[in-house]
């Protein structure tokens, strides 16, 4: 009797802890080395006035994005995030109330921020954008792996060495980088998408695409293939900082929030996703300050400094995090396995899940 009253009694308490989430279905994006400046504080008027760092003139620029108060700022530049994330969902990183996002590791670029991110697990090994694939294994093969989850995971990459990080060549899972095209059976927007892609300056050269070609595909490929997890990496925020183009950044992060509030009014009008979605938004790294604002790595101050967002039905609306905290990206694999009531286990350690993502 006894016996049974204490098995009944650990029933009950497994039931109680194993509370079962809403989110069946996973969107994470990644946005290349866009900072936490301007995501929290809007247009940065220093760099601005820096005429080497734009081609259009600043009174052009400030029509477009200037305004009174950090408030007015931020949500011209960011309309999406400050509309409707900053009152349903969370924002982490505003280091104006001490509360910080990090990448883990020492070398503030992109392969190493994103393989932490992705493995949940810092790597000191990584240390180059021409690793070859990644050997840690990582949150999507994982889900990849689970039951109703197999075939229907997918990664959709404005930057070619997104196929090393995830190792496309081990886990096999279907993954478009810039210039590849999707195949099988095709809706005309995504027979479109495909062709865009090969119309746009080639700016950046052979390993980059511009992140609207990314985002037309990835857009009309959850319309048409309702897959339950997708990896979208934008890089136009990277791309356009290293050139030195403010101006031109600072249009990548305003088309960005458009995009990802396209991307959610898709799901939460789309029975499959609808109020059983979760969207993940973070940068690889952030970028230096002031007249080094075009850099990052290991040189650079400030360079480690991230943010993230999160959007979904098991995630508390505490807007914009205004308490003191500290984050660190390699927390963010096992949150997403969380999200979708997984554990992730992997072959190298896992940092355990940021649980203030929870309810
Ligand atoms: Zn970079």
């Amino acid at each position: 009797m006894k016996l049974r009253l204490s098995f009944a009694l650990i029933m009950i308490t497994t039931a109680l802890f194993a509370q079962k989430t809403k989110t069946e279905n996973i969107i994470f994006i990644s946005i290349d080395g866009y900072r936490w400046q301007e995501l929290f504080r809007g247009i940065d008027s220093s760099i601005l006035a820096m005429k080497t760092y734009r081609q259009q003139d600043s009174a052009s620029i400030m029509k477009k994005y200037g305004a009174a108060t950090v408030a007015e700022r931020r949500a011209k530049l960011m309309p999406f995030f400050w509309g409707t994330i900053a009152k349903q969902g969370q924002l982490y990183g505003n280091r104006d109330f001490n509360n910080k996002v990090n990448v883990r590791n020492k070398y503030w670029f992109s392969y190493p921020g994103r393989s932490e991110t992705i493995c949940g697990y810092y790597d000191p090994k990584i240390n180059s954008n021409s690793y070859p694939n990644n050997p840690n294994e990582n949150i999507f093969e994982f889900i990849n792996k689970q039951k109703g989850y197999t075939g229907k995971v997918v990664t959709i990459a404005s930057w070619d060495a997104v196929s090393n990080i995830v190792n496309r060549d081990r886990n096999k899972m279907p993954l478009i980088n810039p210039f590849e095209r999707v195949e099988g059976k095709l809706t005309e927007a995504q027979i479109l998408a495909n062709e865009i892609q090969g119309f746009m300056p080639n700016y950046f050269g052979e390993s980059v695409r511009w992140d609207a070609c990314t985002y037309a595909i990835a857009k009309s490929y959850l319309s048409a293939n309702h897959p339950k997890v997708m990896y979208i990496d934008f890089a136009d925020p990277d791309d356009l900082g290293h050139a030195g183009q403010y101006d031109f950044y600072l249009d990548a992060a305003h088309y960005l929030d458009k995009m990802v509030n396209n991307l959610w009014q898709l799901v939460q009008t789309d029975p499959f996703y609808k109020d059983k979605t979760t969207i993940v938004i973070c940068p690889d790294h952030g970028r230096g300050l002031g007249k080094q604002w075009p850099g990052h790595g290991s040189g650079t101050a400030g360079s480690n400094e991230t943010w993230l967002a999160v959007i979904g039905p098991d995630t508390p609306a505490t807007g914009e995090v205004k308490s003191e905290g500290q984050i660190y990206q390699d927390e963010i694999a096992q949150t997403m396995a969380k999200l979708l009531g997984f554990s992730f286990t992997a072959n190298h350690p896992v940092q355990p899940a940021i649980k203030s993502v929870f309810k």
